[in-house]
């Protein structure tokens, strides 16, 4: 299940992002506190085109990669301008909102780290302001909920939703998805 903690992007995009392999994943230190349930899912590694992205979601903003010549937003983060081969980039800020363009409902056979939630969702949201782009993660009910917190009942394409971020447990900020109706 590799696109859950993806940036996301076009369908065809999400091959392109690389996420690390669990299996080489340092367990986190002991503590008297429950092992968090995202403790074992898969976590992003930022490239340097996309760290922006991430630095960005810390700070709590959803930010597109946008070129500066034809003003045409791009994902995922790359250094050339698809429309006009420009190299000169910005960050634009986006209001995090957008649609349910697709969804999935994962079940076992999964990784152990997503069996243990599923049924759960993976979601496409299309972008309110860039509705070529298309970001996957997982709708849930709050930032720090599970992935299994939205019954799947309740998915529906189209339906509008909005960023929030979530700090996993390696200490890096995911965009997550919530309802803006609940
Ligand atoms: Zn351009």
């Amino acid at each position: 299940m590799r696109a859950d903690h993806s940036p996301g992007g076009t369908a065809a995009d999400t091959d392109s992002v690389t996420v690390r392999d669990s299996m080489t994943t340092s367990l986190p230190p002991a503590t008297d506190n429950p092992p968090s349930p995202d403790a074992d899912l898969l976590a992003p590694v930022p490239d340097d085109d996309g760290a922006p992205f991430w630095e960005y979601a810390a700070r709590g903003e959803l930010r597109v990669q946008t070129c500066t010549d034809c003003d045409e937003p791009r994902f995922p983060p790359r250094p050339c301008c698809p429309h006009c081969q420009s190299f000169t980039a910005h960050w634009q800020r986006t209001s995090g909102r957008g649609r349910i363009w697709s969804f999935v409902v994962p079940h076992p056979p999964l990784l152990p780290a997503y069996a243990a939630q599923a049924p759960y969702n993976a979601i496409v949201v299309e972008l309110a302001e860039a509705p070529r782009i298309r970001l996957v993660g997982n709708l849930v009910t709050a930032a720090d909920a599970a992935l299994n917190s939205v019954d799947p009942a309740k998915l529906r394409i189209g339906a509008p939703v909005k960023a929030v971020f979530h700090r996993t447990p390696d200490g890096l900020t995911v965009p997550r998805w919530v309802l803006e109706r609940p």
